[in-house]
């Protein structure tokens, strides 16, 4: 069914979480979970309408987020609408393999993570400003895994070049660490929405827990 017949409108109310609800904003994505309410992923709102037109959902959560509508049937002339939910249980999605994925390691995921902070000196920066720093360099063996590498600015990446945070007198910040995948889900997506947040965050794991 989707195509470019369909319209779609965002229910303003669905941003609420983020206090401030600012004039242009990209259409919400779905969180999707199996029908064991196992979650799964985010999905654009043209793969959930499909999903609802297949009759797939099982069980939704939250006040719909999106209204689309699509074209009209010949026989009455009415239009179809579909209201989609921030959260959708599917039928057929079951996750086959482990319950919680490693999410990949990029550099915006690593940047997301560490709050855009160098894990240095402190400081915030933007995404280009920052870089993959080793902590144990690769030079001395180290791995590229979530549990070795941090945000740093050019300067401290520099400054601390080949050498451990003990070698170069430059403690870190905080300890790296792999997030989860609600983790990964939450930091993944800059637009979600109050349900979608409240229900990610109640899966966090406790010793953490994320800004909005
Ligand atoms: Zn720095």
């Amino acid at each position: 069914m989707p195509g470019p017949t369909l319209q779609p409108t965002v229910h303003r109310a669905a941003f609420a979480a983020h206090g401030n609800v600012r004039p242009f904003r990209p259409y919400p994505r779905v969180l999707c979970l199996d029908a064991h309410g196992r979650i799964l992923d985010w999905m654009s709102w043209q793969d959930a309408v499909c999903l609802y037109v297949r009759e797939a959902v099982v069980w939704t959560l939250g006040d719909p987020c999106l209204t689309v509508r699509g074209g009209h049937n010949r026989a009455d002339d009415r239009q179809s609408v579909i209201e989609l939910h921030p959260i959708v249980a599917a039928r057929g999605h079951a996750r086959a393999k482990a319950l919680n994925p490693a999410p990949a390691l990029t550099n915006p995921a690593l940047f997301a993570r560490d709050g855009h902070l160098c894990m240095y000196c402190g400081n915030d920066f933007s995404r280009g400003q920052l870089t993959r720093d080793h902590v144990k360099p690769i030079s001395q063996g180290g791995r590229d895994v979530w549990e070795n590498v941090v945000s740093a600015c050019f300067a401290c990446n520099s400054r601390k070049g080949g050498r451990t945070p003990q070698q170069a007198h430059m403690p870190l910040l905080a300890v790296p660490y792999r997030p989860s995948w609600v983790e990964h889900l939450i930091l993944s997506n800059r637009h979600i929405l109050a349900d979608q947040m409240a229900f990610l965050r109640s899966h966090l794991p406790r010793r953490r827990r994320l800004q909005a």
